[in-house]
């Protein structure tokens, strides 16, 4: 993979990377079309990162689908698809990794403690085995991308950190690996995740600005329905991952995590407020 990346560099190219761990979908499929429309080269890693799972997760059981993944891949013009080993992205065992404090405890951080530095872990790692330009992520995961730029400026890394924005069912679900995991009547529980954003969203362009009562509108939104075990709903500054003090303003994160069963999904809107303007954003 460095022979071949850094062939490529040599030659000029500008080298875009899309880090996956597989079970590829369309919301997969638009950040290879956004790495592909800043550089030469696209390259897709396939890796179930062992060490971004916690005790009790479903390391075991992620859905592994090789063959499927790269027929996928085929028909968006991938230069490369990374596929390494555990043992060739963690030569020395799973001891020795790179920890970004920032925002490792909030939102997701907080049921799943460790979980970050396996993401900083494994992307470093990836980063120094395939010398991209660019990486894309998806703002579907914002606080990780928010970690990962997070990582790449205080570790000096010459990496662009690029979001693309989350792709939908055409129902409102954001598309996961996980959602595979959900039996029919979980299916559609599941739309309570993107329906409590909603709901905080039209109360926002409604005029309503304290974040004490926008959060309350999405946890009451999120809460109360059986089978749907909410985790959190937050409304925060993507600075901080905290709430604004007095009222919203400027760039707006409203994530939640709710379990479905054994299955747990995550999603969010991002919000720009100017004064009585509401826009949906990207994070950066
Ligand atoms: P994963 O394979 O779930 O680790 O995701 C790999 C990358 O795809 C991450 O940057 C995710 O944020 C992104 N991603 C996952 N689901 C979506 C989606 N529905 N829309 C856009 N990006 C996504």
């Amino acid at each position: 993979m460095q022979a071949w990346s850094e062939s490529a560099r040599s030659r000029g190219l500008r080298l875009g990377i899309v880090p996956t761990m597989g079970k590829l979908h369309e919301g997969h499929l638009s950040l290879v079309r956004v790495a592909a429309s800043s550089c030469d080269r696209v390259l897709v890693s396939i890796f179930v990162n062992p060490t971004q799972f916690g005790p009790g997760e479903d390391y075991e059981k992620y859905p592994r689908c090789l063959e499927a993944d790269l027929n996928a891949l085929a028909g968006e013009g991938v230069s490369v698809c990374f596929a390494p080993s555990v043992a060739e992205m963690y030569p020395h065992g799973q001891a020795d990794n790179l920890t970004v404090e920032w925002g490792k405890k909030a939102l997701c951080g907080a049921g799943r403690p460790g979980h970050f530095d396996g993401v900083t872990s494994v992307v470093s790692r990836l980063y120094n085995a395939m010398q991209p330009h660019v990486a894309v992520y998806g703002q579907k995961d914002a606080q990780q991308a928010l970690i990962i730029r997070r990582m790449t400026e205080s570790m000096l890394f010459p990496v662009k950190t690029v979001l693309g924005a989350i792709v939908r069912e055409r129902d409102g679900l954001a598309m996961s690996s996980r959602n595979i995991y959900l039996d029919p009547a979980e299916r559609e529980r599941a739309l309570t995740l993107s329906r409590a954003l909603t709901r905080v969203g039209e109360s926002l362009r409604a005029g309503e600005r304290d974040p004490g009562r926008l959060q309350s509108i999405g946890n009451g939104a999120l809460s109360g329905i059986d089978g749907v075990e909410p985790e959190y709903f937050v409304v925060v500054d993507p600075a901080t991952l905290a709430p604004h003090e007095n009222k919203v303003d400027g760039l707006l994160l409203i994530a939640c995590a709710a379990k479905l069963g054994k299955t747990r999904l995550i999603d969010n809107h991002v919000y720009r407020i100017q004064g009585d303007d509401v826009r949906e954003s990207m994070l950066f």
